[in-house]
């Protein structure tokens, strides 16, 4: 018998049918080409399975593979999604939502030319790094600032600016990893400084970082925020100042990476102490880097505070270059620092600030009209007390007190996180106890509409495999 295969048409024959005419007016005729080898191996593939897949001959076989294939192209791999997962800095879901000042400046910004690199004044070259320098040192108190790609990237820059081929005093407590693969001691090693470990991973004095340095000369101490976990039990580590104190009198500096960047009082957020870039300046740390999207709520940047003299150093090193900002970045930036000159206006307009200092009966009150929207769909639920987090590596092991949406669905709680996942916009839930539950604390108000939607469509459906894209779909 003849391979089926063979009665399979040409590329060439399927283009030019009158079934594959729709696609030409919508498609490039490339993109077409690509689709139907796609839709050919597709269909070869499945023969090969011993698949009966009817006339192999008609066009229309084909012609509605294609038209998927290129449908899915055309979605933005990128797409906005629903954090229902109450972690309010949730760095797989892009950290933090931007206020609206800080997303019309950005617009701005990308939309035309700016004057990124121009001095208005004399007409003569600029620098981009001017236009967030003094909200920074305003907020702050620093004497100078600079703004690069991430905090990642700043500690980079800064020890490879003050420590290249010299030794950098850490403590053993705080050779951390951050995250992503982000390790203190190999960020160290990269950046071309020798790692001087001090202590133990428990407990480290001042005394200890004394007897490492001792005979050495301008040392760099670099003191490192244990943001995404805690110790306790038996320890004890050396306060900023008392390790600024002493590089000090050694001639040396202290860098401090702070981490998460928050700029008003946390008893405001209802969060425990935290360290901010002001306490640390002036517990006289040097120079300060934490990042402009964790509790800053801005877009992906790090911000190096502290010493002029360090920060000139830091701006004419040629790595300086190679991490840059862009203008939507700086725009973004500097429209948010600006809602901190008040910080009742950071509170209201920086969504995560707003979203931490959500109250549990307001969030109530949310979750039990989207519970009452979801069961007039036809969704059965019911609002629940769960609880969220910061998130982005910050204020481990403290829990946000939070009211969510439980979904009661005869259907395993991993199937259907991955139907909520799958269609547009995707939600993000968390699984508790083998269910469902939709915290509404970093659900968006504007998304509230579209959430509704998703979970009656998800929940809907039968228990079958849910729709998938791709070829098969
Ligand atoms: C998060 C964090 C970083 C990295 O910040 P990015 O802006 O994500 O690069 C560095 N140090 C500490 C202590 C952090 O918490």
């Amino acid at each position: 018998m003849a391979d089926p295969r063979s009665a399979i048409p040409s590329v060439d024959r399927l283009v030019g049918s009158a079934e594959f005419a729709p696609l030409l007016a919508r498609y490039p005729r490339s993109r077409i080409v690509d689709a139907t080898r796609a839709a050919v191996t597709d269909a070869r593939d499945r023969l090969g399975r011993g698949e009966r897949l009817g006339d192999l001959t008609d066009p229309a076989l084909y012609a509605g593979v294609a038209a998927r294939w290129l449908a899915a192209g055309e979605a933005p791999s990128l797409r906005p999604v629903i954090n229902a997962t109450g972690v309010v800095l949730h760095t797989n879901l892009g950290r933090a939502p931007l206020a609206r000042t800080a997303v019309d400046a950005m617009v701005a910004a990308a939309e035309g030319y700016t004057n990124l690199e121009l001095d208005l004044d004399g007409g003569s070259r600029g620098s981009r790094y001017v236009h967030c320098v003094s909200l920074l040192t305003e907020l702050t108190g620093a004497e100078d600032a600079l703004v690069v790609n991430n905090a990642a990237g700043a500690l980079v820059l800064a020890l490879n600016t003050l420590a290249l081929g010299r030794s950098v005093a850490v403590s053993r407590g705080e050779l951390v990893e951050i995250g992503g693969g982000f390790r203190i001691p190999e960020i160290l090693e990269r950046s071309g400084a020798r790692l001087l470990e001090v202590g133990s991973t428990n407990r480290t004095r001042v005394e200890d970082y004394g007897d490492v340095l001792s005979g050495t000369s301008e040392p760099v101490v670099l003191k490192v925020h244990r943001s995404n976990f805690r110790i306790t039990g038996f320890t004890e580590e050396a306060s900023v100042s008392m390790l600024a104190q002493l590089a000090h009198a050694l001639g040396g500096v202290l860098l401090h990476d702070l981490g998460s960047g928050l700029l008003v009082d946390p008893a405001r957020l209802g969060l425990p102490a935290e360290p901010r870039p002001r306490d640390s300046l002036e517990a006289g740390a040097d120079l300060v880097v934490f990042s402009a999207d964790k509790l800053l709520g801005g877009p992906q940047g790090g911000v190096l505070i502290g010493r002029r003299a360090l920060l000139e150093r830091i701006r004419r090193n040629p790595l300086c270059r190679a991490l840059r900002v862009d203008k939507a970045t700086i725009a973004g930036l500097a429209a948010t620092l600006r809602l901190y000159r008040d910080p009742e206006t950071a509170l209201r307009e920086v969504p995560v600030l707003r979203m931490i200092a959500s109250d549990p009966e307001a969030l109530g009150a949310r979750a039990e009209s989207l519970a009452a929207a979801l069961r007039a769909r036809g969704v059965d639920c019911r609002a629940v007390s769960t609880s969220g987090a910061v998130g982005g590596g910050t204020f481990p092991g403290t829990e946000l007190p939070s009211r969510g949406i439980e979904l009661v669905l005869p259907r395993s709680a991993d199937e259907l996180a991955g139907r909520l996942r799958e269609g547009d916009p995707p939600i993000v839930a968390r699984i508790v106890d083998d269910r469902i539950v939709l915290d509404v604390r970093t659900v968006l108000p504007a998304q509230e509409q579209a959430l509704v939607l998703r979970v009656a469509e998800a929940a809907s459906g039968g228990t079958e495999e849910g729709p998938r894209r791709g070829l098969d779909a």
